[in-house]
């Protein structure tokens, strides 16, 4: 016969079990939310610039309004009347690259919104040189001032609820880098919706890029969004079917 104090401890016991499953329930719950960014407001607006055709970024915090412009590649005042009209505060300007038609509006930005200016060591002399480059291709880019910082990988750079992972993604320059958000990476010309940067360019290297490539974008979630340097969104998975560089049929696996 079961006495009552025997089932008083039991349901004591359940109860605790139950508190216990419960809890854990709602922090797995909790933190598959911070995973996946669900609860993370950010408007992104993209804007096309300069006869290169540059896929220019601005990532904000819709509520700080705190942005980061990604690659102000040309027509500073374009991307600074986005910036005026949406009330952005702009923390950093973040150059996936040196090449000149990433760099050309640095300077107005900067002196406009007062931005930190970023980028990776590698790529400091190749944004150094960008007035020379465009003169190569019969251009006039504005030189770009000196990086307040140099970004290296693994840093992360935050405004707001933004927050930007920097991956090294070197081969179309030395000091190429990717930019990873929940859900989302910014690819500069390392890679493009069915191809990748051209290595032909002095400091490029083939076989680097796609290790990079390999290394640190193709190792992630097929459902990644991938925003690129030039053209067209993609996603990792995508290419990671259709890219004659990185499928199966490429040779470089
Ligand atoms: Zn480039
Ligand atoms: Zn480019």
């Amino acid at each position: 016969m079961i006495t009552t104090k025997v089932l008083r401890h039991k349901a004591k016991y359940f109860l605790v079990v139950f508190f216990v499953i419960s809890l854990s329930l709602w922090l797995a719950g909790f933190s598959y939310q911070q995973y996946t960014g669900k609860k993370k407001n950010m408007v992104l607006i993209r804007l096309v610039v300069g006869p290169l055709q540059v896929n220019c970024f601005i990532l904000a915090d819709e509520k700080t309004r705190e942005a980061v412009v990604i690659d102000p590649g040309d027509d500073a005042q374009e991307i600074l009347n986005v910036i005026k009209d949406k009330g952005f505060k702009v923390k950093y300007l973040v150059i996936t690259h040196g090449h000149f038609d990433h760099v050309g509006a640095n300077k107005a930005l900067k002196d406009a919104t007062g931005a930190e200016l970023l980028i990776h060591e590698g790529d400091a002399p190749v944004m150094a040189s960008a007035s020379r480059q465009s003169q190569a291709f019969g251009m006039n880019t504005t030189s770009s001032p000196r990086a307040d910082r140099y970004v290296k990988h693994g840093d992360v750079i935050t405004a707001g609820e933004v927050s930007l992972k920097v991956l090294h993604t070197p081969g179309h320059s030395p000091g190429g880098i990717s930019l990873l958000e929940h859900g989302m990476v910014f690819t500069g010309d390392s890679l493009f919706a069915g191809s990748i940067g051209r290595t032909d360019l002095p400091g490029g290297d083939l076989m680097t890029l796609i290790r990079s490539i390999k290394t640190n974008l193709m190792t992630l979630p097929d459902d990644t969004k991938v925003y690129c340097g030039h053209g067209p969104a993609t996603t990792i998975g995508e290419e990671r079917k259709e890219n004659p560089f990185l499928n199966a049929e490429s040779g470089f696996l």
